[in-house]
């Protein structure tokens, strides 16, 4: 009968079969050996760093397609930036302020933000752009206490309520995008890397992180959350696949006779939100969301966030008051960096 062998490299019957399956065996564990140090390499880590978006970037990749990952990333994020900056008036977003058409993309983008502003019963507001140029928070004023007047005048021109259609906007309306546009950039370049093939990535937009997966070895990232007070993080949250964005007084702000006036405007009065909040924390995998709310929840201050939180639940979040108190939602786990400056509360 006719014997069929199925593994003919462990079939060796002879000294010289055997010689070369152990000659052949070494050669095996030799390219295995390589190979997982290769692989070990190919998990180093690339980090670049400018500035885009008036904002520090940092993008790391991870493996040999590191680099061109990063530089793909850099490319997409200047490509939106000149799409979205409402202060660069080559931008699609200022040529929507002045009732020119724009991409299907823009547009898409801005409905997006006024569905939040319809969601957040108008706590994120992308119209208050008069209002933040009045204040010097952007454009060429210099940041200043508006007269009251001229703070007044500007109802006729901001608020959600006003736009009818978004082709043509009312005269003096001007729309900014600033709440949402870093989040937004940072969901389209985690998209991106992902169809780069990268399984691993950290995006870090200003306040805005957003991670990809898991570390490559398979524990979670970890994302500082800075205290508001000073410049050193006061706690860290492990996180995988998911964007942490945080929206804080302290992130462009001027004072006048010891108080802090900030750039996070409260719709209802057009002046900085006085909430009670001096940071508020979104955590959730999409990234538009996280950075939209977290502008909102500032500006509602801890009852309200508590109560949207209550009603939505598409979301965990981290809020600090002016009192160093921290409220922080069930799914949310705090490592502690400040020594005891905070007392830790969980919202149920
Ligand atoms: P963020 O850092 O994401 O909270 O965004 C703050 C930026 O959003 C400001 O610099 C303004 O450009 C804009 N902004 C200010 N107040 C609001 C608001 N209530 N709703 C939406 N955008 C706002
Ligand atoms: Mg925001």
């Amino acid at each position: 009968m006719r014997k069929t062998v199925l593994f003919p490299f462990i079939h060796k019957n002879t000294d010289s079969e055997r010689r070369a399956w152990h000659k052949k065996r070494s050669l095996i564990l030799l390219l295995l050996f390589m190979f997982m140090l290769l692989s070990s390499c190919a998990q180093q880590a690339e980090t670049e760093q400018f500035f885009c978006m008036d904002t520090l970037i940092s993008i790391t990749c991870y493996g040999s397609d590191a680099s061109t990952q990063i530089a793909s990333a850099k490319e997409e994020l200047e490509r939106l930036d000149a799409l979205l900056d409402a202060e660069d008036p080559a931008s699609e977003l200022s040529a929507l302020n002045r009732g020119e058409d724009v991409s299907e993309e823009t547009l898409s983008l801005v409905n997006t933000a006024l569905s939040y502003s319809e969601k957040t019963d108008g706590a994120f507001d992308i119209t208050l752009r008069p209002a933040s140029l009045l204040w010097g928070f952007s454009g060429e004023n210099e940041p200043h206490i508006p007269d009251e007047s001229d703070l007044a005048a500007l109802r006729a021109v901001t608020g959600r309520d006003q736009i009818q259609n978004l082709s043509d906007l009312p005269e003096g309306m001007s729309l900014d995008l600033g709440g949402i546009a870093k989040g937004y950039a940072s969901d389209r370049l985690a998209d991106l890397l992902r169809d780069c093939g990268a399984q691993s990535a950290v995006i870090s937009l200003g306040g805005n992180v957003r991670v990809l997966g898991t570390k490559p070895d398979g524990t979670p990232y970890t994302v500082g959350i800075r205290d508001p007070f000073s410049d050193s993080v006061a706690f860290s949250v492990d996180v995988a696949d998911t964007s942490v964005i945080t929206s804080g007084n302290y992130q462009r702000f001027f004072e006048e006779n010891g108080v802090r006036y900030h750039h996070i405007l409260d719709p209802e009065t057009l002046c900085p939100a006085k909430s009670g909040l001096v940071s508020a924390t979104v955590i959730c995998e999409n990234g538009t969301y996280a950075d939209a709310l977290s502008t909102a929840l500032f500006v509602m201050g801890r009852e309200k966030a508590e109560t949207y939180y209550r009603n939505n639940g598409d979301f965990e979040m981290i809020l600090i008051d002016d009192q160093n108190r921290v409220f922080s939602t069930p799914g949310v786990t705090l490592t502690d960096h400040s020594d005891g400056v905070f007392t830790y509360h969980e919202i149920s």
